[in-house]
């Protein structure tokens, strides 16, 4: 059996491997827009979260495995069509993730200085696309709207000292711009109250330890309505401990470290002020109702009006339609049923594009080991099957797609980390598609 992965994050490799596992023999071509796999694993996960990062180690040996092959820089839709895939393949398994970042729609959202966080997130972390992007962190405050994991990287990132940075593979230009900011404090936005956050303990506690700020949370801001008090005695254990964290921060006495990191609850951004930049961000407070079983923010009309200079919107990603695919507008994702795309036989989703943005990284090696069981299922059943025996490498020789095998990633991924060793970090990044490109074909022979 033939079969292409489009898309090399996490949830590509997990099918990859739950494939190699599986009772049919199988050839697997991942095939990725970027020169470099790993998905967000690479550019997404913080730099100064190193442990997470090792996960690449699982990939690695997955990408080593007899029968699989990389095809970097290449692009479905535009060097090879979904209908080229399916013509080569048994069995096309996208995992390309939710490729854009959920809107707050609201006046202002798009001064400049207002960001997606998800921007500030591929910026740091050296991806090809973002390096143009001019962050100002010149101003005193920053503003982090949403409480996720992402916002928490985002604020955390952005109160790290020179020290605690510098053995991380950040970008030498972020380090330069978070290290030589203005800015004293980084306010945390929340729209419902402690009790419903989505961050996570760990995360959460983290923003305890940091050498060069202080978390700063009011005694007054998470206290519990009657309904979040019931919610924790249900038996949330994340909620439970997060609240449990967010009050021995409460207790904290403010230190002498130069920024802080406030939390704030039950506020929602209305609007983004300011004369052609950000200068200030207008909040309404919130109280929590139950709607359908949920206890969701309702605005109360008592306005606040918080100067920043910056603003990072960071309320979730969203997956964007495929040419070709169903897509299901209100979940963000292509439509499907347990991994098996609507309408479509012998195509199928893994990951977020499957489930939406949710959940942390080994979430998807279950997910993607649904998604394979239902291929080896259709495939025992004799349901798939390809048209041609061309390979792709023939394709996108014929067409001049100029394609970056696995060598050639292993040849930037040597070079970022000896040039890493020499610093004292896991590796420095080539975040250019140049700089990336050239090294690929350093030492990849092109027949
Ligand atoms: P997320 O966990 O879905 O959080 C989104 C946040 O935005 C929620 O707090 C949500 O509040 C809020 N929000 C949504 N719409 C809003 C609006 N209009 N106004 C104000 N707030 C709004 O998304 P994420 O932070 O992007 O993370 C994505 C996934 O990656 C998560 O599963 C996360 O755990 C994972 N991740 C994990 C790590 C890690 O393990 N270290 C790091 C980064 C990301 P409501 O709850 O009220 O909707």
């Amino acid at each position: 059996m033939r079969v292409a992965i489009v898309g090399s994050g996490p949830a590509g490799f997990y099918t990859a491997s739950a494939l190699q596992a599986g009772d049919v023999p199988v050839e697997i071509d991942m095939v990725e827009r970027l020169p470099t796999p790993w998905g967000l694993v690479r550019l997404g996960v913080a730099p100064d979260h190193p442990n997470i990062k090792a996960v690449s180690r699982a990939f690695e040996k997955i990408a080593r495995k007899e029968g699989f092959r990389f095809f970097g820089n290449v692009e479905v839709g535009k060097d090879v069509s979904h209908d080229d895939l399916r013509r080569l393949y048994d069995a096309v398994v996208y995992t390309v993730g939710a490729q854009t970042d959920r809107r707050l729609d609201i006046p202002g959202e798009d001064l400049p200085g207002s960001w997606a966080a998800t921007e500030f997130v591929a910026w740091y972390n050296g991806h090809p696309d973002f390096q143009d992007r001019t962050f100002d962190l010149s101003g005193e405050r920053a503003v982090v709207v949403g409480n996720g994991n992402v916002a928490v990287d985002v604020a955390r990132m952005l109160a790290l000292t020179a020290e605690e940075l510098a053995p991380t593979d950040t970008t030498d230009d972020a380090i330069a711009a978070i290290t030589g900011s203005g800015l004293r404090e980084i306010v945390v936005l929340g729209r419902r109250g402690p009790a419903q956050a989505a961050f996570t303990p760990p995360e959460l506690q983290e923003l305890g330890e940091l050498a060069g700020a202080d978390v700063v949370v009011d005694p007054a801001d998470i206290e519990l309505d009657p309904a979040s008090a019931a919610s924790l005695e249900e038996g949330r254990e994340t909620a439970r401990r997060n609240v449990e964290i967010l009050r021995e921060f409460a207790a904290r006495e403010r230190s002498d470290k130069p920024k802080s990191v406030r939390l704030r609850f039950l506020v929602s951004p209305v609007q983004i002020l300011g004369e052609g930049r950000v200068e200030a961000v207008e909040v309404v407070r919130n109280r929590l109702v139950e709607r359908d079983g949920a206890l969701v923010a309702e605005a109360t009309g008592e306005i606040e009006v918080i100067p920043a200079s910056v603003v990072f919107r960071s309320v979730g990603y969203r997956g964007v339609p495929l040419p070709g695919l169903p897509f299901d507008e209100r979940r963000g994702t292509i439509a499907n049923d347990g991994g098996r795309v609507d309408g479509l036989p012998g195509v199928y989703v893994a990951g977020w594009i499957k489930r939406g943005p949710s959940g942390v990284i080994g979430t998807n090696k279950k997910d993607a080991a649904d998604t394979v069981e239902r291929v080896l299922e259709d495939a025992h059943a004799g349901l798939l099957s390809r048209e041609s025996d061309e390979s792709l490498e023939e394709l996108l020789r014929a067409r001049g797609v100029d394609f970056v095998e696995y060598a050639g990633w292993e040849a930037i991924d040597g070079h970022e980390r000896a040039r890493g060793e020499e610093q004292g970090r896991p590796r420095v990044k080539l975040a250019t598609w140049r700089a990336l490109l050239e090294r690929a074909r350093q030492l990849q022979p092109r027949g």
